[in-house]
Parts: structure tokens; C-alpha cells; sequence
């Protein structure tokens, strides 16, 4: 074999060269996992009993997503022409991107919010434009109406918002999508089970409004990649272009009928968290540790300048969170997935210790974030 005469890698588009890496960390995740906003627990029996049948010869075929869009929309009381299944909901951020973003065009995000939106804008052309959310992650509103531009292309709206777990409201979301027709608005209802407001009715009333939702929280089926988008018939034409016909792969569809049938252990699991949420701002209370309330199934608490010696007690004891620090606003927080009542005890015992092993004092807490 003749050897290359390169000495270097052929060169990246410029984007490229310019994006931030994203590793999540993943790496040893033996534990309690309350870091990545999963289902805690397992996903449906049923799903378990369909991946059981499987054969040798259900993988030899190219995986056929539209019998399993028409059964998705119909839970969704949506036409199939309106839903694309997607190989979760980055993949929809990814196509979203891809779509609709050109040199020139903004996306407009309210900040602090799930991070894919801005690796995916990255790596196009376009510019990320950041409102940052109010005094207690409050939706910035008013900034994000003031920010359109007639380059804004993309709005993403995580509702629940991630990191924070807070909330925008149907009129507030309406009034971006009237304010800003030139522009796709997505609203990522990644957390809807753990919130009950949705604006899936919507779809199709309002030609720039996507809605998308994932299988990977409360439905417990994040190994299986799969989301999806949901809007206007002709947006959804365009989507679809753009997304890799085979990027659902067939033990994916194949669960997902299983898992949309069995409401029961989606109302449990969903039941179970929002009764331990409750349990774990009471214990908050008491420790006098600052967090802000939330509609999704994750706390973010502010614990101050040691947040990263309290994950790592955490981590001791054999209970994983993440450090929310470095995200915009988010100095000194951490975020805790909500498990079952079970796990979240267990928490809060390793919490206690924690805090006591970082010497975290709740007066001294106070103190300090009164005089800054
Ligand atoms: C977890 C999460 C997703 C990712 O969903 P996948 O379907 O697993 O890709 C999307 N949006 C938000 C807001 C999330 O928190």
C-alpha cells in the first residue's frame, strides 16, 4: 500500500472549526442516575414483551416508520401527514436546523435551555441569539418579542424549559409564534407527561408552529432513539427532505405501538414522580436549600460555590446529578432528576450527608446571595 502524502486532515467547513464539543457525561454511570432526566425505573413490560419476539429476520429489512407515524398522530389527534418520526428529538433539532437555517439567519433561543439547539445551530451558518430568562428563569417574553428580526428563522421553546423547569404559557407561546410568521417555532414538549399543558391542538392552525415530543423521559425508552415532530402539512413536507428515511430504526418502531398502548404504566410512572417531586421540595424546604419550582420531572437547586464537592459526595454515595454551573444564570446549581418515592428518599438521605460534608451552611447561604 502506498503511503498518503497528506500531513494533515482535510479542514472542516467553518462552522465546524468554530463549535463548542459536547460530551455529556456519560462515561461510568453506575447508580442511582438521576442525571440525565430519564425514566428512572423501566420503561412498559409490554415494550419488553415486543423486543422478546423479535427475529433474525425482522432486522434484514429497511425499518417502514409510516404505519407507526399514522398510529403516533392518531394518539395525537393529528392527520400522518403532520408527524415525522425522528431518531429522537435531537435528530428533530438537527433537520430543524438543517431546514430552516442559512448564513445570515438568526435562531433565537431564551437562555438557559437545552443545550442541542445551540450545537446543531453551530453547526450551520447561522447566529445563535440567546435572551436570557428573567429573575427566577421567569419566561423572558417581552426580550424574546424584542429580539425577532427578520433573520429570526427558528425559535425553540422547551416547555418544560430545561435546565430550570419552568414554563411558558399557550397565550405567551402564541405570541411569539404571531409576532415572529417568518420564523419555524418549535415547542420542545420533551417533559409533557410531567406538566399536562400542551399546544398539540395548535398544529395546523399556525403554519410556523412545530411541536415536538420524545419517547426518551417518561416513556423510559431513551436507548431506543425516537421523537417526533409534529406540525402544518407543507412544513412537514420540507422536514421530511431533509430527515434519512431509515433514521428510526426497526426495534424502535416495532416497540413504540407497545409503548403509546400501555397508558396505564405511563399514568403510574408519571403519578410516582409527581408525588416525589412534592416530597423532594418539602425536603428542600426544610434543608433550606434554594430551588425553584418545576413542572418537569427534575429540580434545579442552588447549592453555591461548592456545587461540584457536592456532586461528587453525591456521586459517593452512589447517587449521580448534574452540575447545571456553567450554564447561563446558573451559577452554583445543580439539577436532580426525580425518580419514584423510593429513590427520591434515598436521595435525600445522601443529600443531607452531602451538604453536611461540604459544610454547607443554609444561614451563611442566605447571607451571601443577600449582599450579591
Ligand atoms: C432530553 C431532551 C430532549 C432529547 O430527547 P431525545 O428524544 O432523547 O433526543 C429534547 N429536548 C429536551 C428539552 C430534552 O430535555
Amino acid at each position: 500500500m502506498p503511503e498518503s502524502t497528506l500531513t494533515t486532515s482535510p479542514k472542516p467547513r467553518a462552522a465546524v472549526l468554530r463549535m463548542k464539543e459536547y460530551h455529556p457525561p456519560l462515561g461510568n454511570r453506575n447508580g442511582l442516575r438521576l442525571d440525565f432526566n430519564e425514566n428512572t425505573l423501566e420503561c412498559s413490560p409490554a415494550v419488553l414483551r415486543v423486543l422478546r419476539e423479535i427475529g433474525s429476520s425482522d432486522l434484514t429489512r429497511y425499518p417502514e416508520r409510516e404505519p407507526v407515524e399514522r398510529l403516533v398522530a392518531e394518539h395525537l389527534g393529528l392527520a400522518a401527514e403532520q408527524v415525522l418520526l425522528t431518531n429522537g428529538v435531537d435528530e428533530a433539532i438537527h433537520v430543524l436546523c438543517e431546514t430552516y437555517l442559512d448564513a445570515g439567519d438568526e435562531i433565537l433561543l431564551p437562555i438557559p435551555t437545552y443545550s442541542m439547539y445551540e450545537v446543531y445551530a453551530s453547526a450551520t451558518e447561522a447566529k445563535v441569539v440567546g435572551v436570557q430568562a428573567a429573575a427566577d428563569f421567569e419566561f423572558p417574553l417581552e426580550r424574546l418579542l424584542n429580539a425577532v428580526t427578520p433573520a429570526t428563522k427558528l425559535i425553540a421553546i422547551a416547555n418544560p424549559n430545561s435546565p430550570t423547569g419552568k414554563t411558558a404559557t399557550r397565550e405567551q407561546i402564541l405570541k411569539i409564534v404571531e409576532h415572529a410568521p417568518q420564523a419555524a417555532v418549535l415547542v420542545d414538549e420533551a417533559y409533557f407527561h410531567f406538566f399536562g399543558n400542551t399546544v398539540a391542538d395548535l398544529i395546523g392552525r399556525f403554519p410556523n408552529l412545530l411541536l415536538a415530543r420524545t419517547f426518551s423521559k417518561a416513556y423510559g425508552l431513551a436507548g431506543l432513539r425516537i421523537g417526533m415532530l409534529a406540525g402544518d402539512v407543507e412544513s412537514v413536507r420540507w422536514l421530511r427532505r431533509v430527515t434519512s428515511p431509515y433514521s428510526v430504526n426497526s426495534l424502535a418502531l416495532a416497540c413504540l405501538p407497545a409503548a403509546l398502548d400501555d397508558k396505564e404504566y405511563l399514568d403510574w410512572y408519571v403519578r410516582e414522580v409527581l408525588s416525589a417531586r412534592a416530597e423532594l421540595f418539602s425536603a428542600l424546604e426544610a434543608l433550606k436549600v434554594p430551588y425553584w419550582t418545576s413542572e418537569a420531572n427534575f429540580v434545579l437547586v442552588k447549592i453555591g460555590a461548592k456545587h461540584a464537592q457536592f456532586v461528587d459526595q453525591m456521586r459517593q454515595r452512589g447517587i449521580l446529578l448534574r452540575d447545571r454551573s456553567s450554564d447561563p444564570g446558573c451559577n452554583g446549581c445543580v439539577r436532580i432528576t426525580v425518580g419514584t418515592g423510593a429513590q427520591m428518599m434515598t436521595a435525600v438521605e445522601a443529600l443531607i450527608e452531602s451538604l453536611d460534608e461540604i459544610g454547607w451552611n443554609a444561614t451563611a447561604q442566605q447571607e451571601k446571595d443577600a449582599t450579591t
